[in-house]
């Protein structure tokens, strides 16, 4: 523990797992104050036995139950925007439900979140708000359109929200992280007919020839959640294995 985050309370959404999980705990680690969320409880409950962190179930989606949180635990210093769902397919395979589902979780949910959390972080001059895109955003891969068009969806989402609070003391940013090893991912990866040639294919388009660590992405978290970062807001950071080089 180097206390990057000393005295900084953070809101995380799907901590429960992959990336989130990994943030949630270096967050811990480096001294904050976190409270971990995630729809799926059971999974979330591990993390109760974290040094410095609490969980409560929360439907990132869910507007009432976003505002009954934040209302009783604000001001956060710092909210980590991790909740997202990866739709396989194309513009013509996917359906109307997928698209509504994927803007949802992983850009209304963002809306959400920063609409509760904002006012507390205003009165108090200060506040890093941390989301979570993808590499897709930036470049076009096979079969993720819905997933792909949220994604960029995010960063047009902090960069107005960058500019709408920069005088008053938040940031916003985003990561775009490349293939990451994670739960959800061993999941499409198995859904493939040969998992072995599918993963080989997720490690093949990474230029550093392997998939990244969720705790590769929580460092970046760390970097902007911390005043390490004071000085940057509206950007986002590719920790991607070199795909947008
Ligand atoms: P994951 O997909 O394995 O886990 C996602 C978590 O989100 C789960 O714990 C799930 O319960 C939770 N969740 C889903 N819907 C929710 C909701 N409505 N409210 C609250 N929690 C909800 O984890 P991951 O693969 O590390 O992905 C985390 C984030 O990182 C996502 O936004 C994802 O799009 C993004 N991302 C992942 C990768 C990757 O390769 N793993 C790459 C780029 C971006």
């Amino acid at each position: 523990m180097t206390d990057r985050l000393k005295d900084k309370r953070a809101l995380i959404t799907a901590g429960a797992q992959g990336i989130g999980e990994a943030i949630a705990r270096a967050y811990a680690a480096e001294g904050a104050d976190v409270l971990a969320t995630d729809i799926n409880g059971e999974v979330l409950a591990k993390l109760n036995a974290v040094d410095g962190i609490r969980t409560q179930v929360m439907d990132a989606t869910n507007a009432q139950e976003i505002a009954k949180l934040v209302g009783a635990e604000a001001p956060f210093d710092i909210l980590v925007n991790c909740a997202g769902v990866v739709h396989h397919g194309s513009v013509l395979t996917c359906s109307e439900s997928d698209w509504d589902q994927a803007f949802d979780v992983n850009v209304k949910s963002m809306f959400l979140t920063i609409r509760e959390c904002l006012p507390g972080m205003i009165k108090q001059r200060a506040g890093s708000i941390v989301n979570i895109s993808s590499i897709v955003a930036h470049r076009g891969l096979p079969n993720r359109f819905a997933y792909g068009a949220t994604k960029a969806a995010v960063i047009g989402l902090t960069k107005s929200v960058a500019a709408d609070t920069v005088g008053d003391g938040i940031r916003c940013n985003a990561i775009c992280p490349g293939t990451v090893q994670s739960p959800s991912l061993d999941g499409r990866i198995n859904a493939f007919d040969d998992p072995d040639a599918a993963r080989k294919d997720f490690i093949a388009r990474q230029p550093m020839g392997r998939l990244g660590r969720a705790s590769e992405i929580a460092a970046v978290a760390v970097h902007l959640g911390s005043d390490e970062s004071v000085f940057t807001s509206g950007i986002q950071i590719n920790a991607d294995g070199g795909m947008s080089i």
